[in-house]
């Protein structure tokens, strides 16, 4: 036991922001850290698939707080390695692209620290294409010239070599430096670079917040003012800039510019996240509830144990039949030991969970509530003295068993999990929520709601409400919301229709 481990430390690129562009290797490696060390522009989502006892250190700039030197990171890095751990240094990007990666590895080397390079996909191309702008075409240009516009202050004159990127032509991709424009443009054109060479600049490139604004040598820097225009973006200079009127594919999608909070548990919210992504739209995860063993796991696999002994077991939720089978499969290793039960899943992505375990789904209502599952017994002739079990949450309605009780039924409730409300912000998405706001909010059931609005976090002006359902818009308004969206089908897929009908899109 005391022999020590040795520590290693991963650059690892975290790609340009959007979550989907960030490589396999990156996401495992997170997945093990033991201590991560972030920078501002990797997109704190994916501290979300870290284990809920690493370390997550930032070390990018935010106001109010203290801002680690290169040097004070560098140290870190070897210090935590030292201490025998699995230490990510996740960085936006590529790790070697204007990131100071080069200098991080250095110390590493000079320490004698194990490491490893992950390279990640840089904003240099990322930005551009999700702008619509390929950085080259065969018949526009045969160079691609990446280069920064900030500069080491300590350097006496200037590093970017003006004449050679007049000479160059081809496409230049400018890092940092979106708030020296003015004189970076001016330099240019006192070098021979052509007025009306057509520039892009592009913000927060890949993400739902991307902006996108277009002009020439001579104008691109007064337009940014005009506009606005912030860090970080980058800039790219040439011809194929022009080709984004024909190939914008990014910007141009139904729910681009709509910030959308997603209140389900983190599990559960990347479906729903990642289709409103696809869609455009700006989505912030802000998990309200988490999924947890029931209070007596005790008595639930005990009934699991005995479901061969029912007529039907009725699943309400993904997250019932997934607790479910984690048991049973720990007690029996064979499938057939479910008996002759039938089965009833209410919503199609719990009897898609179901089919999911190789298991028929018996019963199917087309309504994807409670009531609709009664109806449907009551049509296949009732449960007069037949045998059900339920696997579903504690504290869940308990319509069901009362009617199907009521209907002679012999009821079991199998309390299959809990939902606990979620507090802890590993990914700052409370922060991100109240200064940034948001333009509407998914409720995926009453829970989400009511813990949503436990947080206390400042609603937004504007801020829209979307629910699945009428239960959960029932709560809402007895909690003092209006419910600006209603889905018609109560699952992801219906919400997601509602919103694209709302926005019209
Ligand atoms: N290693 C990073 C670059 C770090 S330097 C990479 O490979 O992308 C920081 C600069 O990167 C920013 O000032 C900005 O110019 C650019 N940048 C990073 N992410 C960006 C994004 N999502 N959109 C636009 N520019 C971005």
């Amino acid at each position: 036991m005391s022999r020590r481990r040795e520590g290693k430390c991963f650059l690892v690129g975290a790609g340009p922001g959007d979550l989907g562009l960030v490589t396999l290797r990156a996401k495992e490696l997170l997945e093990q850290a033991d201590v991560i060390v972030y920078d501002a522009l990797a997109n704190p989502e994916m501290l979300g698939w870290a284990r809920l006892d690493a370390e997550i250190i930032f070390a990018g700039k935010r106001a109010g707080e203290k801002t680690l030197s290169q040097d004070e990171i560098n140290a870190l890095l070897v210090e935590k390695s030292r201490l025998g751990k699995n230490v990510i240094r996740l960085k936006g990007g590529d790790p070697f692209v204007f990131g100071r990666g080069g200098e991080e590895a250095e110390a590493l080397a000079a320490a004698g620290i194990d490491f490893e390079i992950v390279p990640g996909i840089t904003s240099a191309i990322a930005a551009p294409a999700y702008a619509g702008i390929p950085v080259t075409h065969r018949d526009q240009n045969s160079q691609v010239t990446f280069f920064t516009g900030h500069e080491d202050p300590a350097k006496s004159e200037s590093a970017i070599d003006f004449d050679a990127l007049a000479k160059l032509g081809g496409t230049q991709v400018m890092l940092m430096g979106v708030d020296r424009l003015a004189a970076i443009t001016r330099e240019m054109l006192a070098h021979g670079s052509r007025k009306n060479l057509p520039v892009a600049l592009v913000r927060l490139g890949t993400v739902g917040q991307q902006k996108t604004i277009v002009g020439t040598l001579e104008t691109i820097a007064e337009r940014a003012s005009a506009a606005g225009f912030e860090a970080p973006a980058v800039a790219i200079f040439g011809d194929v800039v022009s080709l984004r009127k024909d190939l914008n594919w990014f910007e141009n999608r139904p729910l681009f510019g709509k910030r959308i909070v997603v209140t389900r548990t983190r599990k559960q919210a990347s479906g729903l996240s990642s289709q409103l992504r696809a869609l455009g739209a700006d989505v912030i995860q802000l998990p309200t509830i988490r999924i947890e063993p029931p209070s007596d796991l005790r008595e639930f696999a005990e009934l699991v144990q005995d479901a061969h002994s029912y007529d039907w077991i009725v699943f309400t939720s993904p997250n019932g039949v997934d607790a479910f089978f984690e048991i049973f499969f720990k007690l029996y290793d064979d499938a057939r030991e479910i008996g002759a039960a039938k089965i009833a899943a209410i919503g199609p992505a719990t009897a898609q969970r179901v089919k999911d375990f190789h298991l028929h789904v018996d019963l199917q209502p087309e309504e994807f509530v409670a009531e609709a599952v009664v109806k449907e017994f009551e049509k296949g002739g009732g449960v007069e003295n037949l045998r059900i079990l339920i696997a579903r949450a504690e504290k869940a309605r308990d319509l069901l068993p009362k009617q199907l009780s009521g209907m002679g039924a012999i009821v079991d409730e199998a309390f299959a999990y809990q939902t606990v409300p979620e507090t802890r912000d590993v990914t700052g998405a409370h922060r991100r929520f109240s200064t940034e706001g948001a333009d509407l909010i998914t409720f995926t059931s009453s829970s989400t709601v009511e813990n949503f609005l436990d947080l206390k976090l400042p609603w937004p002006a504007g801020m829209k409400v979307a629910s699945i359902g009428p239960i959960t818009s029932a709560t809402a308004r007895e909690r003092g919301l209006s419910v600006d969206v209603e889905a018609k089908r109560h699952d992801v897929a219906g919400l997601i229709e509602a919103i694209r009908k709302f926005y019209g899109a």
